[in-house]
């Protein structure tokens, strides 16, 4: 027989009625498996089902009958607007979208209650069949639709549990969105597999995470910039067990704001959508700024470098890996080497204790100007540093000479452009000196807080 995916589901040791809380609504896991068992007998058979992925009840019900089911889930960014929503649906082949609330869609929409009640007895799914379309950030491009196995879900959680010593002695907060992996696959089903409580703050201010009391924080770098920012609030997370950050890179002085106000390094991990988590720092390891740590149990990775260089494209292999982009085979086809390892189009390097960096993104953060190489988030750290930069954001721009030029986009209060530049000649290389700075009210970004550099202003 299969083990079940959501092992703390089939065997509910010490539940609670507010095992899951969500937006400030409770449910206890027998009440989430009823509820999704009801949702499992309402669609089961269907090819693929949509979920309006509100931070509610109704999208971890939903989800979870998706899985019973064994029909694979597609969620859908609540906030999206009809153009993203349609190609999301049209795209992945939903035939059904599960919601909480009353919507106009242009398919069948089912509703979904927490209140509803049903026995849900089949089989446990093929850990080989699909678990989720999940659709990539969009950040670099159009986002894509990638195959994710019950297999990799499961290899997935368990390998972070291993990293974290996360049990079910732990409560999780959050207040992720609900349809990228960060949110749901670790935010929602880590606690269902692993058998923690699960706080959902609705939605992720220093506030809320400072009221909820738990022993284990996910945020992304904006989140934890923000909670560096409320000393109050940072302060009441000194009692938490672990305090994790990624989906971007943590700036270093995010790190370090952190650790004064908490006495915590924060675990930093690293992942994609394609690959679910692969490398992280340990609960019983060290944690270093700047640093990612080291491959999850069951994971290797190497360094695609050209020759003399120390940095290159970061290339991986293991179980928590795809099964393809929908749809779309030369991308998938174009996203291996031909030995068979994922590429993922980041830099990065590995230092002799195993160590992982992540320079930056191939396309946008690796930058060649007068024929250095630099990256992006170098300088960005640098920038940073300085105390009236809240934000920054650097990028290449051609340039007849130099071939790019590094240009800084910054959220700054009182200070000029040379100032800026030569601080950032002060701290670096002088050839890692922006050459233009430009000053923004914010940064674009998306709904994980990542900086959407192809939205930047033209230098
Ligand atoms: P798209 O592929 O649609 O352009 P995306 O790459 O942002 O969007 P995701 O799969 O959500 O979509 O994000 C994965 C990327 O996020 C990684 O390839 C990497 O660039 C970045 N990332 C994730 N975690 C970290 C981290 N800890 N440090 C640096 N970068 C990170
Ligand atoms: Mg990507």
């Amino acid at each position: 027989m299969t083990a079940p995916l959501l092992t703390s589901l089939a065997a509910p040791d010490g539940d609670r009625p507010d095992a899951l809380s969500v937006g400030g609504r409770a449910l206890s896991r027998e009440e989430l498996l009823g509820a999704a068992g009801a949702v499992a007998a309402r669609i089961a058979g269907a090819p693929v089902v949509a979920v309006r992925a509100t931070p509610t009840p109704e999208t971890v019900v939903a989800v979870v009958g998706g899985l019973l089911a064994g029909v694979p889930v597609v969620p859908v960014p609540p906030d999206s607007g009809p153009a993203e929503r349609d190609h999301i649906l049209r795209d992945s082949g939903a035939t059904l979208l599960l919601t909480g609330e009353d919507v106009q869609a242009p398919i069948e929409t089912v509703p979904v209650d927490p209140a509803d009640r049903a026995a849900w007895t089949k089989p446990e799914p093929d850990p080989e069949s699909t678990a989720f379309i999940l659709y990539t950030s969009g950040t670099t491009g159009a986002p894509k639709g990638a195959l994710i196995s019950r297999r990799a879900v499961a290899a997935d959680l368990d390998g972070l549990a291993a990293a974290w010593a996360w049990t079910a002695e732990d409560t999780l907060v959050h207040g992720l969105p609900l349809f990228h992996v960060h949110g749901l696959v670790l935010g929602v089903l880590g606690p269902l597999r692993v058998g923690s409580r699960l706080v959902h703050t609705g939605k992720p201010t220093p506030a809320a995470y400072a009221a909820a009391g738990g022993s284990l924080y996910f945020g992304v770098p904006t989140v934890w910039n923000r909670i560096a920012r409320d000393p109050d609030s940072a302060r009441a997370l000194a009692s938490a067990r672990l305090l994790v950050s990624g989906s971007a890179p943590l700036p270093a002085p995010v790190f370090r704001d952190l650790e004064r106000l908490t006495g915590q390094r924060p675990i930093e991990r690293y992942g994609m959508t394609e690959t679910l988590i692969t490398i992280s720092t340990r609960a019983d390891g060290e944690r270093r700024p700047g640093y990612v740590g080291t491959p999850l149990s069951g994971i290797s990775t190497r360094i695609a470098t050209e020759e003399g260089a120390e940095i290159g494209e970061l290339q991986l292999t293991g179980p928590t890996l795809f099964d393809g982009y929908l749809n779309r085979p030369e991308a998938t086809a174009g996203s291996y080497t031909e030995d068979g390892w994922f590429r993922t189009g980041d830099i990065a390097a590995i230092d002799p204790d195993g160590f992982h960096r992540i320079v930056g993104r191939a396309s946008t953060d690796m930058i060649k100007s007068g024929g250095y190489r630099i990256g992006a988030g170098e300088v960005e750290n640098a920038l940073l540093d300085h105390p009236a930069v809240r934000e920054a954001a650097v990028v290449g721009a051609p340039h007849e000479d130099l071939g790019q030029e590094i240009v800084a986009y910054v959220v700054a209060d009182g200070i000029g452009e040379q100032e800026l530049i030569d601080f950032v000649a002060s701290q670096l290389s002088v050839h890692k000196r922006p050459r233009k700075v430009r000053f923004l009210e914010a940064l674009p970004r998306n709904a994980m807080g990542k900086p959407q550099k192809k939205l930047l202003p033209p230098a």
